[in-house]
């Protein structure tokens, strides 16, 4: 890792540079019904969109990789011979500008399902080769938890990562590319006294966390509290409509359609993001479900996120960011529900 310091106004230069490719970034989207300002992820076209002070964005940047749905491959049928086409839908590198580390974060455990496991998905490496990360500390907000889950900074998954020290910017670089396009800025390596600020702004960020969820033993919790009444309680009230997984940076479930039309010359073959708390998730041929009851789908989601990945790959699922919990109806958050199946309020310190 290589570190160097440039002046805000240099931050342009850098878009100006990335900008013959696409680029995404947070956008301002109006604002909630408290006028508190609301954030997402877009494409942008002129540097003034881009909004680096934002504080979260609605959905994650899911949908660039996972698009929500998506055409794998088309067949036609010609006389007697069918020719299948498959295209990655991946045309061009993005530059992905402004990521939070709990964001980069979820990238990387997404890579280790999606293509470092054993079925690795061309779709999403496709995707995930053609991006460019810049990340950005973050500010906390009363419902982001990413500290409890150890996510709160990122060693590896970006190209950039920028820390605001003010006038100017920190900036780690971690590959070859992002360090090609900071030597056509103006910046240098950093002095003693800026590695001082950027350490005292990091435990600044640190020290405005609130919202903790206790990971201690979790893993264990969870199987001895498997049959607890809690899990009842919350199936009670989710309305099981997917959101959660809908904005979640690392739901990845999906279901799979084949079309075919009516002349049966054509079909296409379309994989579309799932949520494991809608109803019919678990429907197998011939009408069983295995999972019938909002409690067993609400209590599949935690299991997979703080049990079954943790078994699987020594980490958790969850990145701590709170966007479901921020955008449930019936108001479900996770620290809320981990909190209760240990016997315990939630901790807002
Ligand atoms: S937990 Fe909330 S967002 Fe998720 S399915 Fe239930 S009601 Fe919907
Ligand atoms: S489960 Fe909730 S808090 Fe955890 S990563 Fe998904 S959306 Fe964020």
């Amino acid at each position: 890792m290589l570190f160097r310091v440039f002046a805000k106004d240099q931050l342009i230069n850098l878009y100006d540079i990335l900008a013959v490719n696409h680029i995404v970034g947070p956008v301002s989207k109006g604002v909630d019904r408290h006028g508190a300002p609301l954030y997402d992820f877009d494409f942008i076209y002129d540097f003034a969109e881009l909004q680096l002070d934002y504080t979260a964005t609605i959905h994650s940047l899911k949908r660039f990789v996972l698009p929500p749905r998506e055409t794998l491959c088309t067949f036609d049928l010609q006389k007697d011979s069918w020719q299948k086409h498959v295209d990655f839908n991946a045309y061009k590198p993005t530059v992905y500008f402004g990521l939070h580390a709990c964001d980069i974060n979820a990238l990387n455990k997404l890579d280790k399902v999606l293509i470092g496991n054993v079925y690795p998905d061309p779709y999403y490496a496709a995707k995930r080769k053609n991006m460019f990360i810049i990340g950005v500390g973050c500010t906390p907000q009363p419902f982001c938890f990413c500290k409890s889950m150890g996510t709160d900074s990122v060693l590896h998954g970006f190209d950039l990562f920028l820390t605001d020290l003010g006038d100017s910017y920190f900036a780690e670089i971690h590959s070859a590319r992002a360090f090609a396009f900071m030597s056509s800025l103006e910046c240098r390596e950093p002095r003693h006294s800026e590695h001082l600020r950027f350490v005292e702004v990091n435990q600044e960020r640190m020290n405005r966390f609130t919202c903790h969820v206790d990971t201690t033993d979790l893993t264990k919790i969870l199987d001895l509290e498997f049959q607890a009444e809690v899990w009842q309680e919350w199936g009670r009230k989710c309305l099981s409509c997917g959101t959660c997984a809908n904005v979640c940076p690392t739901c990845y479930c999906y279901g799979i359609e084949e079309n075919v039309d009516l002349g049966l010359q054509h079909a296409t073959k379309t994989k579309h993001l799932y949520s494991c708390n809608l109803i019919d998730f678990a429907e197998v041929a011939g009408g069983h479900n295995f999972r019938p009851e909002s409690h067993d789908r609400l209590k599949y989601r935690y299991y997979h996120k703080h049990r079954g990945f943790v078994e699987a790959f020594e980490e958790s699922l969850c990145v701590g960011c709170g966007r479901c919990g921020q955008s449930c109806l019936a108001n479900i958050t996770v620290p809320e529900v981990i909190a209760s199946v240990r016997g315990e309020g939630a901790n807002h310190a």
